[in-house]
């Protein structure tokens, strides 16, 4: 069980809060980016129950007095302090938000930590045990140019890394990479370790651009010059327009997350090996959408299939083009629960390019994945029985992309 030395509430549902370690045993090692999972005891529990739409929900759950059900919950959450910060003070950081479910009930577990008083209700557990891959040597290997995008706590794990270079810089260890941290907030005051990332790129200590933006500008906040205004989709629309690679009606947030791997976006491995199966199956579940704007159907040859975890699948999708010119699409892609999406990778997908459809040709599209073994150490993921895969096909307007 871990103590909170330290709670610095930005705005009702942001904090950064440190975590220090059981007396005696410090925490494990780790590198910028990755994750650990925390737990509180008096969490107000929550029931899973099906709407009449047939969809689930949670709802409170009750005991027999109508008294609500309090008990333990555990979620990841990424560390947002730097490795050299821990080795020095101890403590772990983590940037977190106060969870909104469907019907506006806050989240089990961040409704617990948001009660939380260094002094008095002060402890969190912890698996003694730091995971994750989603760092710099595993995802920007080999890269020359690295760009980060973080919104609202997705900055976590970015804020860790800028944090890691900059102090690395200053013992002489520098890589020849170029840095790029695009950060989006609502207001000032949420733009968390606005300051220190500031204070990195102004050090110059290594390539690093910071891009701060904020989509609910104050007065004062437009004053300041180096305070973008938009949200965060927007300033990436911006960027990409002017190097000429924009897409009329393709979310453009959503697929530089999917080319990023970004947050909870399923991955990206092409031509890679899958590491074979593990002994566990999992369901996969199929959805297709094609954008008003694009005239062709599109749907999945098969609702679901039932595979090995950790072993290479295929599934196929029917595309046709209904009308009587050339049309190009790209298709983005989404994986449902978010928890799987860093589990779901992708070998061969049909939504890697642009596809071009001759008038009223049909096409069978295939899309080659796994589902990396790795989701059964993870608390969060590993009861997922189910994943729905979930494209949508949007038209490619190529006035917009030659801009
Ligand atoms: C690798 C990783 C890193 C993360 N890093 C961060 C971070 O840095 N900061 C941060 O704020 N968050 C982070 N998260 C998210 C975090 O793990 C939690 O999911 C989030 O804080 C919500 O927890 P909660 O208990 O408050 O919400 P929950 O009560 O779990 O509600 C969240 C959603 O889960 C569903 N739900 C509700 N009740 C149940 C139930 N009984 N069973 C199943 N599902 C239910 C509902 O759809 C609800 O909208 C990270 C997640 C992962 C996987």
């Amino acid at each position: 069980m871990g103590t909170v030395v330290h709670w610095q509430q930005l705005s009702p549902i942001l904090s950064i809060f440190r975590l220090m370690p059981e007396d005696g045993s410090p925490f494990p090692g780790y590198k910028a980016g990755q994750y650990i999972a925390l737990r509180r005891d008096d969490c107000r529990l929550t029931k899973r129950t099906i709407g009449e739409d047939g969809k689930p929900r949670y709802v409170p759950d009750l005991d027999e007095e109508r008294n609500r059900k309090v008990g333990p919950v555990t979620h990841s959450y990424s560390i947002s302090s730097a490795p050299f910060e821990t080795e020095r003070n101890r403590w772990l950081e983590f940037y977190v938000v106060l969870e909104e479910g469907q019907s506006g009930e806050p989240g089990r577990l961040t409704e617990s930590l948001f009660r939380i008083h260094p002094g008095e209700d002060d402890k969190v557990g912890y698996v003694d045990r730091i995971a994750g891959d989603f760092t710099l040597d595993k995802r920007a290997d080999g890269a020359r140019n690295v760009v980060m995008v973080g919104t609202g706590t997705g900055l976590a794990p970015f804020a860790g890394m800028a944090k890691q270079l900059d102090h690395d810089a200053s013992q002489g260890r520098r890589d020849d990479k170029r840095y790029t941290l695009f950060h989006a907030n609502r207001s000032r005051a949420e733009l968390a370790y606005h300051e220190d990332l500031l204070a990195i790129e102004a050090a110059g200590r290594f390539d690093f651009v910071y891009v701060p933006s904020v989509s609910r500008p104050t007065a004062q906040d437009r004053q300041e010059p180096r305070l973008g205004t938009g949200r965060g989709n927007n300033v990436l629309r911006y960027v990409f327009g002017m190097v000429g690679v924009a897409y009329a009606s393709v979310p453009l947030y959503r697929m530089f997350c999917q080319l990023t791997g970004f947050a909870g976006t399923p991955q990206i491995a092409a031509g890679a090996q899958a590491p074979g199966a593990v002994g566990r199956t999992i369901s996969i579940r199929f959805d297709g959408n094609v954008d008003p704007h694009l005239p062709w159907t599109f749907r999945p040859e098969q609702p679901h299939i039932t595979i090995p975890i950790g072993e290479r699948s295929i599934a196929f999708y029917d595309a046709r083009n209904a009308s009587g010119v050339p049309v190009t699409g790209q298709a983005v892609f989404n994986v449902t629960p978010a928890q799987a999406g860093r589990y779901f990778t992708k070998i061969q997908c049909f939504c890697f390019t642009e596809q071009t459809l001759q008038p009223f040709q049909d096409v069978r599209m295939p899309v080659t994945f796994y589902v990396d073994p790795a989701i059964l150490n993870d608390p969060d993921a590993r009861d997922i029985s189910e994943i729905t895969l979930s494209y949508t096909f949007y038209k490619v307007d190529r006035r917009a992309s030659a801009r």
